[in-house]
């Protein structure tokens, strides 16, 4: 108990007053503001103190708000690698280094919703930027891919007699075949969602760090035009696309495809696999529509999309929702489809 004062005071006062600095960074005091000339320099570094400590849940995120923090942010992930966020477990590590944080940017939707509150009681006074805000979310129904054309009222004929009602829809119950209906959390793969959520995050960015809102509006800018292009990019890539529908293992591109008028016909919904007879009519629909191509995620095992894609004599593509160059990797997935017929 007594080491603790005994150590500090051996502390060079050089450290001690860095320890000091350091600790108004956590307490997210604004630094002072850099030259307005220096604003625009992209290629300037930001001395270290500076910096704002920014953690975003997945590698796209990170690529959004260092498109628009540039160099004054250091930016964690919290779920990098192949690690599928919808099951992931933090690291104690992970956790203790939130202390630190000046901010945490969520996908939103229900995506932390297994960890929410670790983030939260690791670093109470960090903001919390919910990058879902504002955005009308698709839903995930589980087991009606096989006859995604019915509409709603046909729905409750064919599932009528299973007695739940519409709450008990929003609850998984994996223990039995019963319509799961949840908010698709990928908004980070539309083009058109993420300009929304570029223009959230300069805003709370220029939150924590006033002196250089100005840096953020610009850099926003610069990324919505880009965005624009690559939206441009990928309508032109897509155009011909016919039939306009791609099966994929699992459901990630429910957005891509809203933005592109495609549709996502998914073989695995929140986690569960089709039964056999799901799995039957899914075959039909590929063989019906001339589909060779499953497209399968590096997240998860190949080997039932590679079941299926045997069965109707295609194959499986790989296409990754986390990539860290997003921009490129949405122009990849575009091409990725428009050759799947080929
Ligand atoms: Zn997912």
């Amino acid at each position: 108990m007594w080491t603790f004062p005994k150590k500090s005071m051996r502390l060079p006062f050089s450290l001690a007053w860095v320890a000091m600095v350091g600790l108004s960074v956590v307490s997210c005091q604004p630094s002072p503001s850099p030259p307005n000339d220096s604003a625009n320099n992209q290629t300037e570094i930001a001395p270290q103190g500076d910096r704002l400590d920014v953690t975003v849940t997945i590698p796209p995120q990170q690529y959004f708000v260092e498109k628009i923090g540039g160099d004054r942010l250091k930016v964690n992930v919290f779920v990098s690698g192949t690690n599928d966020p919808h099951t992931y477990e933090p690291k104690p590590q992970q956790l203790e280094a939130l202390s630190q944080a000046d901010a945490y940017i969520l996908v939103g939707l229900g995506f932390e919703n297994a960890w929410l509150d670790r983030l939260k009681s690791a670093n109470p006074k960090m903001m919390l930027v919910d990058l879902a805000q504002g955005i009308t979310p698709l839903s995930m129904t589980a087991h009606d891919h096989a006859d995604h054309g019915h509409g709603e009222a046909e729905h409750t004929e064919e599932h009528g007699d299973h007695g739940h009602d519409k709450n008990h829809q929003a609850t998984q119950n994996p223990e039995t075949e019963e319509q799961v209906s949840v908010q698709d959390p990928h908004i980070w793969l539309s083009p058109t969602l993420v300009k929304q959520q570029a223009k959230a995050i300069a805003t709370s960015l220029s939150q924590l760090d006033p002196p250089n809102a100005n840096y953020y509006q610009g850099n926003l800018e610069k990324f919505l035009g880009e965005i624009d292009q690559l939206d441009q990019q990928i309508r032109q890539t897509l155009a011909t696309v016919k039939p306009r529908k791609l099966i994929v293992f699992h459901p990630s591109w429910g957005y891509f495809a809203k933005d592109y008028d495609l549709e996502q016909i998914p073989i695995q919904v929140e986690g569960q696999e089709p039964s056999a007879q799901e799995l039957g009519k899914l075959i039909d629909l590929a063989k019906n529509n001339g589909l060779k191509v499953i497209f399968t995620e590096p997240q998860f095992s190949p080997k039932n999309a590679e079941a299926i894609a045997t069965e109707i004599q295609g194959r499986v593509e790989t296409i990754n929702p986390l990539a860290e160059n997003w921009s490129e990797n949405l122009s990849e997935v575009a091409k990725k489809i428009s050759q799947q017929s080929n």
